[in-house]
């Protein structure tokens, strides 16, 4: 059962995806009053969710209606995009997991989205649909609706996305100052019925592996939810794609670099009609996510706007979730809010940068162009192959460190743990009944200058 706050406050959630209802969940079971407010509806293709991920849903109790809609990874398997040929393998080791005490699992974005949004109506989270912000007044702490409603809450949170009307606000003019990135990832859904028609697809279709193809300068992967969801990532040749998750465009297989895979992928994506692209920009990491007026918050990825179809980006709306709304049910009072949100800041702000470089290093590993780096790539894989398959007691230690090692930082964080850390190290000072006004303002001036000084923003 999670904690109850002490004092009740009204939230306004900008955007209703995942960051944006899993905050609302979990902010009303803390007992707060939230609103959210989204411009629309609709949803498309798979996510992951990994055990730092899975770790917190079953923590809120959404673990057996999870279990219902995603599928249990097994494995990653590595294959040449050109040869089919089996590269190598991440063995996701029984002893592994069960240490991590969370699964890797698969799911449609639209059956996590939905599952939250059930949740959240019935916590009493309030919802109006199609209904855009157009902008932000972060010293009253209202939003402003197209339509010209105006909405006034004790704290804003935007989680409106990639391109976000609260961002600027937050981060100022700055922080806008991105570099479109070299790849674009495309999302493609591929009926599994049609699938099962062709005797050399059959096996993705019930398979609870991630297949991973690497091209030249590209690479593919897929994973079964209800159905096959491919993610491809190409080169952009330099213009920008859409990036909106709404539109589907039909199937352009020059704008794919089809003629870069093998026949048997080429066959699978083709079976699918429409593709989804979402270019992304990358941003250097922005130093604020909390205005100044300690009444608006940005979480998921209007705060850290990630490479789309990674495998941490609902993982990091999650986090955040689960990060503010511990925070806030915390004993501390409502003239706490704005330790509360620059806590939240201090503990995502490192986490979610380090998962960002991360991921564009992984997705750069996969897309190397052929040549050497490729042939090097390829042959440290190879070689690993065995002691891959190799039971985790039986495989070298060196091995495992080296394979593991930052995956293990990645899948064994639990957000709710940081927090109470940071709660035990603050708490006491912060919620000390009856401080006087004077010793407040002294503990919260202790906290900022020790965010200074360990360069935190
Ligand atoms: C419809 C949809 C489908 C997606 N499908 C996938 C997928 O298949 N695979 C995958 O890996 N990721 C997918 N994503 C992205 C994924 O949700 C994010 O990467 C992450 O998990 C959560 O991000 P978020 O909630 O911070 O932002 P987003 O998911 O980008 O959601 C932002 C929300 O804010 C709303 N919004 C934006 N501006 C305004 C405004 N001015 N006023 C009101 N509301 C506003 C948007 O309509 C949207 O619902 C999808 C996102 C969307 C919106």
């Amino acid at each position: 059962m999670p904690r109850r706050a002490s004092q009740m406050l009204r939230f306004i959630v900008v955007g209703g995806s995942i960051a944006g209802v899993a905050c609302a969940y979990a902010l009303q079971q803390a007992g707060h009053q939230v609103l959210v407010v989204e411009q629309g509806d609709g949803s498309h293709g798979g996510i992951r969710s990994p055990p730092n991920m899975t770790r917190l849903l079953n923590h809120w109790g959404l673990g057996p209606a999870i279990a219902r809609v995603s599928i249990k990874a097994d494995r990653f398997t590595f294959m040449d995009g050109k040869s089919g040929e089996e590269l190598g393998f991440l063995v996701l080791h029984e002893k592994l997991m069960k240490a991590l005490a969370a699964d890797f699992l698969y799911m449609q974005h639209g059956a996590l989205h939905a599952m939250f949004v059930e949740y959240a109506k019935s916590a009493g989270v309030q919802f109006r649909y199609n209904t855009e912000v157009v902008s932000v007044d972060p010293w009253k702490g209202m939003v402003i609706t197209r339509k010209g409603a105006r909405l006034s809450a004790d704290v804003i949170i935007g989680a409106d996305g990639y391109r976000s009307v609260v961002r600027p606000v937050v981060v100022g003019p700055e922080g806008m100052k991105g570099v479109l990135d070299k790849r674009v990832s495309v999302n493609i859904t591929v009926p599994t019925d049609l699938m099962r028609q062709h005797k050399d697809l059959v096996k993705l279709t019930v398979s609870p592996e991630w297949s991973l193809w690497l091209g030249d300068d590209c690479a593919m992967h897929g994973l079964l939810t209800v159905q096959y969801a491919v993610v491809m990532h190409v080169p952009t040749d330099g213009k920008p794609a859409q990036n909106s998750w709404d539109r589907s465009q039909p199937l352009d297989e020059k704008f794919l670099k089809l003629d870069r895979f093998e026949p048997r992928t080429q066959k699978l994506v083709k079976l699918a009609q429409t593709m989804t692209p979402t270019s992304h920009t990358i941003y250097e990491p922005f130093d604020n996510w909390v205005h100044e007026s300690g009444k608006v918050v940005l979480v998921g990825e209007a705060a850290h706007p990630l490479m789309p179809n990674g495998s941490h980006n609902a993982a990091m709306s999650i986090e955040d979730a689960m990060t503010l709304s511990t925070l806030f049910s915390l004993p501390a009072a409502k003239s706490h809010t704005s330790i509360l949100l620059s806590a939240y800041e201090e503990l995502r702000q490192p986490r979610c940068a380090a998962t960002q470089a991360s991921e564009l290093r992984k997705r750069d590993f996969v897309c190397l162009p052929f040549g050497p780096g490729q042939q090097a790539r390829d042959d440290g894989l190879r070689d690993a192959r065995a002691r891959a398959l190799l039971d985790w007691d039986e495989a070298e230690e060196e091995f495992l460190r080296d394979t593991w090692e930052e995956y293990i930082d990645l899948f064994a964080f639990d957000a709710r743990e940081a927090v109470e850390d940071w709660w035990t190290k603050w708490g006491p000072a912060i919620s000390r009944p009856r401080m006087p006004d004077s010793r407040i303002e002294s503990a919260a001036r202790k906290f900022e200058s020790s965010r200074l000084e360990a360069g935190g923003f």
